[in-house]
């Protein structure tokens, strides 16, 4: 190819052709070939691969600047009640898992400044506590079925923290080297929210969902290598204890001369989710055979119909999780499947509830906005007839108020009253919950 910038090379490389000194591509083979001094050359790859690297690592020195060790002080850390209270605001029920959660975030962050105090570096001293007390971490592990708020509950406290959060599918995670996503792109993302902050990431909050579809698919690892399940469990092990990372920081496949971000992954808190469907017939069976064990308490007190609060860490690996990982995740809490008196106060009640925001969108525009009701208890009814959970809530609603928004913009109406028979026409007269059957 001819060079389509006119400059004229003084080298010639191997074969008589001009080549590129940095990665020997022939003149023929690159776009550009740049002419340097003294004989040197460089291709318009390389010049754009240079380019990637000089933004890979300004985002890394970026990240570097500034001090070590938390920046809050004890007195500042929201107390495990206020956590809760603020977790009530968005999700409803739940209580047992908000408890727990707010207590694992609470330790969590006394663990930063109880070591940052015995580090000697930057932040607040332990207080009450003896320095050679080393706290352990409080990854969580949230078991329930989907729909019921898992991933906003972990949302949830990364708001109330006001800590960088991401959220991670662990289908998509593969062991290092396999088609799929390597564990280290979890950082790369938590990196990105936090802007390249390093030292803001490593305090950050991930939600890896769907933890429960790496389980081990059979009791014998060894018969075929299992990449997509317990490799990445143990390629997650280190991650969720503690250590250094070389992350990818523009995410990707990594390959050999790119330029890492390094994220000590010690003081990031672990949140894992996942439905684990089928787990209570595995409490169930370990509840049998402690009934019939020495000194155990009688099997009539277990409340049959809800077995999830009995969930053990040791279900978890009857279920196909590692030991090493179980070991990791200390904290376990469960979710309840969403009663329909839940999904009638999810309507109302959250503070960015479903019907309050079509209600501010209305106001925008002038108009006041009712929903009678019944109207609220129809939309809860289909939602669990239909078996959609909470988030069917949202477009059953979305079915009834279409025609409503499209309309009540230009009819200069100063009031809107959604009632039941208008719900119903607009639900029966639309194939809606026809289609949803279908699905
Ligand atoms: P999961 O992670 O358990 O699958 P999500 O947290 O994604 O479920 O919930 C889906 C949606 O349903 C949420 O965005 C929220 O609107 C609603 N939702 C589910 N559970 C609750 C709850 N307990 N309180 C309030 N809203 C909820």
């Amino acid at each position: 190819m001819p060079n389509t910038r006119g400059y004229k090379d003084k080298s010639a490389g191997r074969g008589g052709e001009d080549c590129c000194s940095f990665c020997g591509a022939k003149r023929s083979d690159v776009p550009i070939l740049f002419q340097g001094v003294d004989g040197a050359n460089i291709c318009s790859n390389c010049v754009e691969r240079a380019h990637e690297m000089l933004a890979e690592s300004k985002a890394a020195m970026a990240g570097r600047r500034g001090d070590k060790g938390p920046k809050f002080k004890m007195e500042e850390l929201l107390k495990p009640q206020q956590i809760k209270a603020f977790l009530d605001q968005y999700v409803i029920g739940q209580d047992d898992a908000k408890r727990y959660m707010s207590v694992a975030v609470y330790n969590h962050y006394k663990r930063l400044l109880s070591r940052a105090g015995n580090d000697g570096k930057a932040g607040a001293k332990a207080e009450g506590g003896t320095d050679d007390v080393e706290i352990d971490k409080s990854n969580i592990v949230l078991v329930g079925p989907t729909g019921t708020g898992k991933t906003l509950m972990a949302r949830t406290i990364a708001r109330v923290l006001n800590v960088p959060f991401t959220i991670v599918d662990a289908t998509v995670l593969t062991e290092a080297g396999y088609v799929g996503e390597d564990v280290e792109s979890i950082l790369t993302r938590l990196l990105q929210v936090a802007d390249y902050d390093v030292e803001v990431a490593e305090r950050g909050i991930v939600f890896i969902d769907e933890i429960d579809k790496i389980a081990r698919k059979s009791d014998n690892p060894s018969i075929t290598r299992d990449v997509s399940g317990e490799g990445v469990q143990q390629a997650l092990l280190k991650i969720l204890e503690g250590t250094v990372v070389n992350v990818p920081p523009q995410g990707g496949r990594k390959h050999p001369d790119q330029k890492f971000i390094q994220v000590n992954t010690k003081d990031i808190l672990f949140i894992c989710g996942g439905a684990f469907d089928g787990i209570e017939k595995k409490i169930a069976q370990r509840l049998n055979t402690r009934a019939i064990g020495y000194g155990v308490q009688s099997t009539s007190a277990v409340d049959r119909n809800n077995l999830m609060k009995y969930i053990m860490p040791q279900d978890l690996k009857s279920f196909g999780l590692i030991p090493e990982l179980v070991g990791r995740l200390p904290v376990l809490t469960y979710m309840q499947p969403l009663t329909k008196q839940a999904l009638r106060s999810i309507l109302t009640e959250p503070r960015n509830a479903i019907v309050k925001q079509y209600e501010r969108l209305f106001a925008m525009d002038g108009v006041q906005l009712h929903f009678d009701d019944e109207v609220l208890d129809y939309i809860v009814d289909k939602a669990d007839e239909y078996k959609l959970g909470a988030r069917g809530l949202r477009s059953i609603c979305e079915a009834i108020m279409i025609d409503a928004m499209y309309d009540v913009p230009s009819s200069g109406a100063a009031r809107f009253d959604v009632t039941l028979p208008y719900a119903k026409k607009k639900i029966e007269g639309s194939n809606f919950l026809e289609l949803k059957r279908v699905g």
